[in-house]
């Protein structure tokens, strides 16, 4: 494991080579294999953009990631490479084009080593979804890394990339994050182009980085960051200078606590956990505050009603005739879609699109997703009222750590109920980000999560990279 400044010492003292650093991270994906982390490893595209970087290191024209290994998520697309989701009705699918964040970090000059392991169509808290195995935590292989983005989260905690994309529409960067023990940032939904991102549920959908340190997960930020003409829903304001948000005091600081986080049914060891670092921000000058949101009883309710609207419409598109998978020996149209979508998809995927279809259909709509669209509303007026008093809220990331394998594949609602904490930043388009915060009795690691205001990453990477500091 080593961060993006020990590459850079390295690479400046001469020690090695972005070639050399390149063949470290192949080694390590190797030795890795077991984790199931990788659906795709790209040895020979790696290697020769390492060595076109080394030629601009010494030339002095190498970008800002140069020699930073990076894996993608398998849910952006990289040109002439697979782009499967996790999923059988993609797997022989080739991707015609880059993604925007691929190209930005390609001329970045960040190293592309491979794609990493998901949930199916990112619908999931534990990647064990994924119709290619599940993936295992690297501190304990009977339990689960979270999800959906658990192959980035373990590529990145088991040395395998020094950095890794993944998306999260609902929890999927930050509780992964929180289960293995690493950094996972959701930017505010509109900053990180979606262009090449297969959707899942377009309107909470985002890209964002998984690091060792808050440092490395700014530097990535600040690369793939920024408008984008292809992707509509892009905003068009100024990315500011992310590196210069850290390694700052904390002085004045505004921290909210919404109580509604830290109910009876928190973790009594994840509660302690946070407020320890709650009294450190104290004794740093910092402000905490109690806020309200009173309407976070009806995340879970409002996100898997919207979203899953959303992935059924989105997911009509996998029909046998366009992409990847077609089943065979039909005798019809009908039943070629039919048969396609029924052999394509895995079981959340189904369970996805029917809830969904149900929701949006003419005798329900108005009951659900009409609703679920003015809860939504009422969700994103509570954290406009909580940040008229506060620079950013402080919650546990996730209820409990990682659990076994197995444990919640069986009960869909309990699986829903760990993203508790994370849907609603993705309901308010608000940024957050999770970060190590000790460990439990049994070792394993505690996620702490900041979250801002909208286009407010520098505040919550500022706290970030305060907090780390702290153990
Ligand atoms: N776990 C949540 C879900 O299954 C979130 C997934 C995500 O963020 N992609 O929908």
């Amino acid at each position: 494991m080593r961060t993006y400044d020990s590459i850079v010492a390295d690479l400046q003292s001469g020690v090695t080579s972005c070639e050399g650093i390149t063949r470290e991270y192949l080694a390590a994906a190797e030795r890795g294999k077991g984790l199931n982390a990788l659906l795709a490893v790209f040895p020979e595209r790696a290697l020769e953009q390492a060595r076109s970087v080394d030629k601009k290191l010494s030339a002095g024209t190498a970008g800002p990631l140069a020699g930073m290994v990076m894996t993608v998520k398998d849910v952006i697309c990289q040109k002439g490479e697979k782009v499967t989701c996790g999923s059988k009705i993609l797997e022989n699918f080739v991707s015609p084009y880059d993604a925007t964040v691929v190209e930005r970090l390609r001329s970045a000059d960040a190293i592309l080593l491979g794609k990493t392991n998901m949930d199916e169509f990112a619908m999931g808290s534990s990647t064990e979804n994924s119709a290619f195995g599940r993936v295992k935590l690297p501190q304990d292989e009977s339990r689960v890394p979270g999800g959906s983005s658990g192959g980035s989260a373990v590529a990145v905690k088991a040395g395998i990339s020094t950095t890794s994309l993944g998306s999260d529409t609902g929890g999927s960067i930050r509780q992964p994050a929180a289960f293995t023990g690493v950094v996972g940032l959701k930017p505010t939904y509109g900053r990180v182009s979606r262009f090449g991102l297969v959707a899942f549920a377009s309107s909470f959908d985002s890209i964002g980085p998984f690091a060792l340190t808050t440092k490395d997960a700014a530097r990535v930020l600040g690369v793939i960051a920024g408008y984008d003409p292809a992707d509509s829903t892009s905003v068009n304001v100024p990315v500011p200078d992310y590196g210069a948000s850290l390694n700052k005091e904390v002085k004045g600081l505004r921290v909210g606590i919404p109580g509604e986080y830290f109910t009876d049914a928190l973790d009594s060891e994840i509660r302690a956990a946070i407020e320890r670092r709650l009294d450190v921000l104290r004794s740093n000058g910092a402000v905490i505050r109690e806020v309200s949101l009173p309407h976070t009883e009806y995340t879970i309710a409002t996100y898997y009603i919207l979203a899953t609207a959303e992935a059924s419409s989105n997911l009509a598109r996998y029909d046998g005739a366009r992409y990847g998978f077609r089943a065979g020996g039909v005798k019809d149209l009908t039943e070629m879609y039919v048969q396609s979508r029924s052999k394509g998809f895995g079981p959340e995927v189904k369970r996805r699109i029917m809830l969904g279809t149900y929701v949006l259909s003419a005798g329900y709509y108005d009951a659900y997703y009409r609703k679920g669209q003015k809860v939504r509303r009422l969700i994103q007026n509570d954290f406009i009222e909580a940040f008229k008093n506060v620079d950013c809220l402080i919650t546990p990331t996730t209820p409990s750590t990682s659990f076994k394998a197995g444990e919640k594949s069986n009960d869909p609602l309990q699986m829903y109920l760990s993203d508790v904490f994370t849907t609603s930043a993705n309901l308010a388009g608000i940024p957050g980000i999770s970060i190590p915060c000790g460990t439990d009795q049994q070792g394993l690691p505690i996620g702490l999560q900041i979250l801002g205001k909208q286009f407010d990453e520098a505040t919550i990477l500022r706290v970030a990279d305060f907090l780390e500091t702290i153990h």
